[in-house]
C-alpha cells in the first residue's frame, strides 16, 4: 500500500515538471530531454503566488498550505543545530568551459557539471544552484539582498540545499585579497552595515544575466571557478534544520543548510541580476512544527466571516 502510493506520488511529480524550479533537474522536477527551457507555471505575485500555490496544482501541491515543516523560515541564533563546514565533505567541480545560465522564469539557474556534499553517512550530487531575491531565509527576522541554492539529491532521491546570503559589496572596500572575497560571521564580525566585498563568482555569472532576461533562454557563462564559495562555506558553519522545498510541490523532507558566510554583489551588478529575477522570494513559514500559516489563515478569516454575518444579522435584528 504504502508502495503503491509511493509510486503514484513520484509518478505524479515526474508529470509536473514546470513546478519545481527550487528542485529543478532532481527526481521531481527532470530536465526536458530536448534541452529547452522550460518556463514556470507559478509565481510570486497575485493568484499565481505562494497564498494559492496548492490552488494551482491539487492535490499534488497540498504541502504548500498544509504542511508543518515548511521552508524558508526566520534563522534566529542559537535555535539551529551548527555543523561546521570542516565537518563536511563538499566538492564543486570547476567549470572551464563556463556553465548553461538558464532563466526558468521563477528564477535563473547554473547547470553545474559534478559537484558532491558528503554529511555523515550521506551523500549527495550537486544538480545546479540558482537564486532568490530578496533571500528567502531571514537572518534573525532581516532579509538579505539574495540568496544562493546549491541544489543536491541523494541516490535515494533525498534533497539537501545548501542556502547561502549574498549581500550588497562595499565597493569602497580595498581591492579583496582571496581570502576577504567573503565575509564569514564565524571568523569575523562584518561591520553593522553588514560591509562586504563582491564575490567573483557571482560578478562572471551576472555579467551575462541581460542576456536571458526573457523567460525560457538560456546562455553560457564565462570560465567558473567554485573553489573561492566552497573554501568559504568550508571556512563557516551551517545551521541545519528538516524543511521544504520553497517552490511548489513544497515537497518535505528537504535537509537544509543555511550558511553563516555572506557572499558579496556590486550594487551595479545586484541592479542587473534584479532587473531579470524581479521578485523571487516566498514569504517566511511558520516555525518547523507548527501549524501551517495558511493553516491559521484560514481559520482567522472563517472566523472572522461567522462574525461578520452574525454582526450584520444583528444589525438588520436592530
Ligand atoms: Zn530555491
Amino acid at each position: 500500500m504504502g508502495l503503491t502510493l509511493g509510486a503514484l506520488l513520484l509518478a505524479a511529480w515526474a508529470t509536473r515538471t514546470a513546478y519545481a524550479s527550487c528542485a529543478h533537474g532532481t527526481f521531481l522536477s527532470p530536465r526536458a530531454e530536448d534541452g529547452t527551457v522550460e518556463v514556470g507555471k507559478f509565481g510570486y505575485t497575485g493568484t499565481i503566488g505562494p497564498l494559492n500555490w496548492a490552488a494551482l496544482d491539487s492535490p499534488a501541491n497540498g504541502a504548500c498550505a498544509t504542511g508543518t515543516r515548511q521552508s524558508p523560515i526566520d534563522m534566529v541564533d542559537g535555535v539551529f543545530e551548527l555543523l561546521q563546514g570542516s565537518d563536511v565533505e563538499l566538492t564543486v567541480n570547476d567549470m572551464p568551459e563556463g556553465a548553461e545560465f538558464e532563466n526558468l522564469g521563477t528564477t535563473v539557474e547554473v547547470i553545474t557539471q559534478g559537484g558532491s556534499l558528503k554529511v555523515g553517512d550521506k551523500q549527495f550530487e550537486l544538480q545546479q544552484f540558482h537564486f532568490h531575491l530578496p533571500s528567502e531565509h531571514l537572518d534573525n527576522g532581516t532579509s538579505q539582498a539574495m540568496e544562493m541554492h546549491m541544489v543536491f539529491q541523494s541516490e535515494a532521491q533525498e534533497i539537501a540545499v545548501i542556502g547561502t546570503y549574498i549581500n550588497i559589496a562595499d565597493t569602497s572596500a580595498a581591492a579583496p585579497s582571496k581570502r576577504s572575497r567573503v565575509f564569514g560571521r564565524q571568523e569575523a564580525k562584518p561591520p553593522a552595515t553588514g560591509a562586504v566585498a563582491a564575490t567573483t563568482l557571482l560578478e562572471t555569472i551576472f555579467s551575462v544575466v541581460d542576456k536571458i532576461a526573457v523567460p525560457g533562454t538560456k546562455t553560457t557563462t564565462p570560465p567558473l571557478v567554485m573553489s573561492e564559495v566552497v573554501d568559504v562555506l568550508k571556512a563557516n558553519a551551517f545551521q541545519i534544520y528538516s524543511g521544504s522545498l520553497t517552490t511548489p510541490p513544497c515537497s518535505e523532507g528537504v535537509s537544509w543548510h543555511v550558511s553563516t558566510a555572506r557572499l558579496g554583489i556590486t550594487p551595479a551588478t545586484f541592479v542587473k541580476a534584479r532587473d531579470v529575477i524581479g521578485f523571487n522570494a516566498r514569504f517566511p513559514q511558520n516555525k518547523p512544527g507548527e501549524p501551517n500559516l495558511l493553516m491559521v489563515s484560514a481559520l482567522g478569516s472563517a472566523a472572522a466571516a461567522v462574525a461578520a454575518i452574525a454582526g450584520a444579522g444583528a444589525g438588520a435584528a436592530a
